[in-house]
């Protein structure tokens, strides 16, 4: 069964992996074939699922609740996430101000078909809203139990200490950040992480396969396998083509002997080398169909060696991006329509 973790310095326990249904549910995968995965992760002990209003424009949330309905509130830990534009595009309809907070939360809950969400997330940091306005929407919406703890994604370490303070002075617990983190971007580890460590905060970490790339399936020079995100025209096609230039596809089939050594399979591998970060809570894992959660969740409890580690990031060192800027240019600065 999958080990928890506990989300900052919160009393939440989460699953250490956290199925995440972003370019899947509600493009890239059927219906029955989406609400076959949530009841595989259900069946293979994931109890946390993180979404967001935006995916599928709403879809995935909505598919989400679908899955879920029946399940014990009380068995469930549930993130979503607020900030970028769903439905009518409309001056209000996007960022952090407290009336899209509102609207956000609302529509959440009404599509997850729950009272409450156990993570509430600012999806980006809003360069238009002042941080107060946010926070104190933010502090509302937990106060009326609409939300148990706040989170933020890709936002900078400046950003989140600056949250933190707030969050704290208002009486709420900001527990989170949900960075991109996998052996292939480790730009959180030189600010980010240290910043969070110290304000008793944690990552739950985003594409920690590198989309698929880490499990050595795209080979140099050939066509990408069927069906995968390199071959999906609604979404994933776009998003993985950041790792698919040839410097990185070879370098990710250095890392094929180092799994073998170490009797893992390449996925895990993945997995357990963002895991073995101690200020990671969570890894939050995709997946287009039931087996591959099969494969993903026995990297749940595995330590990986020094030698692996050092292995691997030898491995990648070249195309490995460790900047930590890269964080600054996630959020943009004008607020989205
Ligand atoms: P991963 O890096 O885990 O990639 C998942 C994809 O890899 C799957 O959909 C599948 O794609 C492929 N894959 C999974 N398992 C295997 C396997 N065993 N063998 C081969 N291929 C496999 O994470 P995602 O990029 O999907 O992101 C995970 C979650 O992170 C999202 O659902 C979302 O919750 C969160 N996220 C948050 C963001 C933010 O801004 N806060 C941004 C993006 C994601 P396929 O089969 O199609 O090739």
């Amino acid at each position: 069964m999958v080990e928890y973790r506990y989300l900052g310095n919160s009393g939440l326990r989460i699953t250490e992996i956290t199925y995440g249904n972003w370019v899947t549910h509600g493009l890239q995968v059927d219906r029955d074939k989406a609400i076959a995965t949530v009841h595989r992760a259900l069946d293979l002990g994931i109890t946390s699922f993180d979404t967001a209003d935006v995916y599928a424009n709403t879809g995935a949330e909505k598919i989400l609740g679908k899955a879920l309905k029946g399940i014990p509130r009380e068995d469930l830990e549930i993130f979503t996430k607020v900030y970028w534009p769903v439905g009518n595009r409309g001056p209000n309809n996007a960022g952090l101000s407290r009336k899209h907070i509102f609207d956000g939360i609302h529509g959440s809950l009404r599509r997850l078909k729950v009272d409450y969400v156990d993570l509430y997330q600012a999806h980006r940091f809003d360069y238009e809203t002042p941080l107060e306005e946010t926070m104190r929407a933010f502090g509302d919406i937990v106060r009326q139990g609409k939300a148990m703890y706040i989170g933020v994604s890709e936002w900078t370490a400046e950003q989140i200490r600056e949250g933190h303070a707030l969050a704290e002075e208002l009486g709420f617990q900001l527990v989170s950040n949900q960075p991109q983190y996998s052996a292939l971007w480790r730009v959180i580890e030189d600010k980010v992480v240290p910043t969070c460590e110290e304000l008793g905060m944690s990552q739950i970490v985003w594409s920690p396969m590198a989309q698929g790339v880490l499990s050595g399936k795209y080979i140099p020079g050939e066509q990408p396998p069927a069906g995968s995100r390199a071959t999906d025209d609604k979404g994933g096609a776009n998003f993985v083509k950041r790792f698919m230039d040839l410097e990185t596809l070879q370098a990710v089939q250095r890392l094929k002997p180092i799994a073998a050594e170490a009797g893992l399979s390449m996925p895990q591998m993945a997995i357990a080398w963002v895991l073995a970060n101690p200020n990671v809570a969570a890894a939050l894992v995709g997946a287009s169909r039931p087996e591959q959660l099969d494969e993903t969740v026995k990297a749940s409890a595995i330590t990986l060696d020094t030698n692996t580690v050092e292995a691997i990031n030898s491995a990648l060192a070249g195309v490995s991006n460790q900047d930590p800027q890269a964080t600054y240019s996630v959020s943009p600065r004008t607020r989205p329509i």
